[in-house]
């Protein structure tokens, strides 16, 4: 291609808020072109594609791409819960063959890919007073220009768009992550397997998520800035010591390693601005309870590539009164309370963890799937405590329904 191209819309990132993006804007026929600064779609993966049988289902992702999972064990320095649902009620994804997936409908629906592509630079239109287009280099070091009447910024953490037009900070709360996908002798394949305390974590959680056929992902998570300690030397830790449950799992074989960083400060104050729009993690879609985004990456991705369709077609601001307007209203108060929770988790000495973990016992599989998805609702706290009296009585329940404003 020539070092010049003009699109209608330039999608940066071919994560799964991207892939997302760019399918349902070209499918509504505008010219689309999705940037990735990786030589494969999901080449490295940063997550350990955890999310929600019901949200897989709706978002179409096909069964083949996903482990099931049907109880959840929570395990603390002294304490053991388990929730039992008996179902199909979570699933881990194959988060190479998912994102390769969207990347193919993407491409389905017309998207030209760009990988090993990165946007390196910003191109003002100074007299519209917007962003006008990018210049991305490639694996040469040629550079070409893209223009464009709107960019979709979905490039994950880094925020790339916002960053360099000096729209937003740096995160300064975030999760950092490190995890193998290995082989291991004795692990449950219908249970995840998830340990608080500061045997497992010094601010947050380690994890042990089954793929099937004796594979699971086993890593920790750590907040910042509460800990500075770098989660692959203390997973390599875990693994030689097994504390608690670890000590059962026999042989532990790593074949990948993945690390990433997530952002865990709630909601960008707007996603959207002169020619452009942020989604997925670079806007910060996510439920930090369990530091998850798949789901709303591409659930918010579709709406915001659907919404840059409208606003080009018919010249409203689509992306700001329909794109933001529904996710903020579907997200922020959950959002919010659900850093209330978290800011309190993080805080937790391992006392404090064992007595927070024995409520999980008391919760039905609905209950537990609402509570750790973040569906809060005054609808459903009310329910929750008027069947759980022990439980409203609980810190951690005033502290949401006080959230909630009731
Ligand atoms: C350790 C860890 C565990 C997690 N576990 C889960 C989980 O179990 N379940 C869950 O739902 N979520 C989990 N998450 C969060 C989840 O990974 C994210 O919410 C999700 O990946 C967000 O998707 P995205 O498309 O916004 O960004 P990303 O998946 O980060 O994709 C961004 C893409 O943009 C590309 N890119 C970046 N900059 C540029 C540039 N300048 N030019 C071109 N391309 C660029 C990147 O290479 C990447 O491909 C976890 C995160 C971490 C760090």
């Amino acid at each position: 291609m020539s070092n010049r191209a003009k699109y209608d819309v330039l999608v940066i990132g071919a994560g799964p808020a991207g892939c997302s993006a760019a399918a349902s804007a070209a499918s509504k026929g505008v010219k689309v072109a999705l940037l990735e600064q990786e030589e494969a779609v999901a080449l490295h993966v940063r997550t350990s594609g955890v999310t929600w049988k019901s949200d897989a289902d709706a978002l179409g992702i096909p069964k083949e791409l996903y482990h099931p999972i049907h109880s959840f064990k929570f395990f603390s320095p002294n304490g053991y819960s388990e929730v039992d649902c008996s179902r199909e009620a979570a699933c881990v994804l194959d988060v190479r063959g998912l994102y390769r997936f969207l990347a193919e409908r993407a491409a389905d629906e017309g998207t030209e890919i760009f990988l090993n592509h990165r946007a390196s630079k910003a191109i003002i239109d100074s007299q519209r007073e917007k962003v006008s287009g990018l210049l991305a280099s490639g694996r040469s070091g040629k550079t070409i220009e893209l223009n464009s009447e709107l960019i979709i910024d979905a490039s994950g953490f880094h925020s790339f768009l916002q960053k360099e037009i000096g729209g937003v900070n740096a995160w300064t709360r975030f999760g950092v992550g490190a995890e193998y996908e290995a082989y291991i002798d004795n692990v449950d394949e219908n249970s995840w397997m998830l340990m608080v305390g500061s045997n497992f974590s010094p601010a947050g959680y380690a994890w042990v998520f089954p793929l099937g056929r004796k594979r699971a992902r086993i890593g920790v998570g750590i907040g910042r800035p509460n800990s500075e300690v770098n989660p692959a030397d203390w997973l390599d830790e875990l693994i030689a010591k097994r504390p608690g449950p670890l000590a059962r799992l026999g042989r532990i074989t790593p074949t990948e390693f993945h690390f990433g960083m997530v952002p865990n400060q709630g909601l960008r104050d707007t996603f959207v601005g002169k020619g452009y729009a942020m989604v997925g993690d670079s806007a910060g879609q996510v439920n930090p309870l369990v530091l998850e985004g798949i789901r709303f990456a591409i659930r918010y991705g579709r709406l915001c590539g659907e919404s840059a369709a409208e606003q080009l077609a018919y010249g409203y601001n689509a992306l700001l009164t329909k794109y933001e307007a529904v996710v903020k209203n579907e997200m922020k108060r959950r959002v919010d309370t659900a850093l209330r929770v978290q800011s309190r988790w993080l805080n937790l000495d391992d006392e404090g963890w064992d007595k927070e973990i024995e409520m999980i016992n008391q919760f039905s599989c609905e209950e537990f799937l609402t509570f750790i998805k973040a569906d809060f609702s005054p609808a459903a706290i009310i329910k929750l405590s008027a069947k759980h009296p022990s439980l409203a009585a609980r810190e951690l329940f005033s502290l949401v329904r006080s959230s909630l404003g009731f």
